[in-house]
């Protein structure tokens, strides 16, 4: 059984510029400093909030600066959306505009008032009042009453939103929660926090892998063996998951969708205090241990994050 949304993996731009407006103007927490197993040389970075809880954690690949833009469209998760208190998105108007980040007009979605916003490099960000929020980090830049807690949700843009749906409820966990317009939305009945995935039907362009798109979705396993029954769910559907990997933090089972999005099964243990302490979570670059001997070069290619807070 999946319990919802574990977290989101998205490329961006320098790693700076992203520490500055995920910690800093989101008022997030940053809970790891790692670097990219499959590329050693650069980052991985895991935001999340206050008590870094799966269903709150955006990850980001750093790339150069010249690094290839990506474009937001079908074949990806196109929004991200966290929770926010009822009556925070007017205070978080106000913080975008002092930070120089463009915001939208907020809109109604599900009645709930949604926010969105483009990070510096194109990713968006929605932000979504709900009465469920929870999680918000004390001890961020923002005040507890405006933080972000979990997730809300995910948007799918998918090139086959019938099989996207289909592959959803029978592998994922997931119902049909109802339809506005377009946006077809999923709810999770295990989940207990991030539990909604809505399905944008309508056609959009292809999108592109680059700097400013989500490079996969994870859904939350609660144990190894609740992620190899759902991987053999896939393999019974004809999809081709790859075998469990371990990622130090979790334990990872990729899919590609058929609709073409990159989805990932991820457990909840043995979780983000495996190498430091809750305390210092995210305060120091941790690698794992078929890196550790290389440490000093790898140091030597990454440049030291400062934390705003
Ligand atoms: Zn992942």
């Amino acid at each position: 059984m999946l319990t919802g949304l574990h977290h989101v993996t998205a490329i961006c731009g320098p790693a700076q510029p992203n520490v500055d407006v995920y910690a800093g103007t989101l008022g997030l927490r940053l809970v790891k400093q790692t670097v990219n197993f499959d590329d050693p040389g650069t980052y991985h970075l895991y935001y999340a909030d206050g008590p870094a809880r799966p269903g709150s954690f955006l990850t980001f690949f750093p790339w150069p600066s010249d690094g290839l833009r990506g474009r937001v469209g079908a074949g990806q998760a196109t929004a991200t959306a966290y929770t926010v208190s009822p009556g925070a998105l007017s205070e978080w108007i106000d913080r975008f505009a002092e930070a120089g980040i463009p915001t939208a007009v907020p809109t109604s979605r599900f009645g709930q008032n949604v926010l969105t916003v483009h990070d510096g490099d194109g990713l968006v960000i929605d932000l979504i009042e709900d009465e469920d929020a929870s999680g918000q980090w004390a001890d961020g830049l923002v005040p507890t009453s405006m933080a972000l807690g979990a997730f809300h949700s995910v948007t799918l843009c998918s090139h086959n939103p019938d099989a996207t749906l289909r592959v959803l409820t029978e592998a994922y966990g997931y119902q049909e929660h109802g339809q506005e317009g377009d946006r077809l939305r999923l709810v999770n009945p295990n989940a207990d926090r991030a539990r909604f995935v809505d399905i944008d039907v309508a056609p959009q362009p292809a999108g592109r892998m680059g700097i400013g798109t989500v490079h996969h979705v994870a859904f939350r396993a609660p144990d190894d063996d609740a992620e190899l029954e759902a991987r053999e769910t896939l393999l019974s559907m004809g999809l081709q998951p790859t075998p469990q990997i371990d990622r130090q933090y979790f334990h990872s089972v990729y899919t590609r969708e058929p609709g073409g999005i990159l989805f990932e099964i991820a457990t909840d243990p043995p979780g983000f205090t495996v190498d430091e302490p809750f305390e210092t979570l995210g305060r120091a670059l941790k690698l794992p241990a078929q890196y550790e001997p290389q440490r000093a070069a790898i140091e030597a290619r990454l440049t030291p994050l400062e934390l705003p807070y």
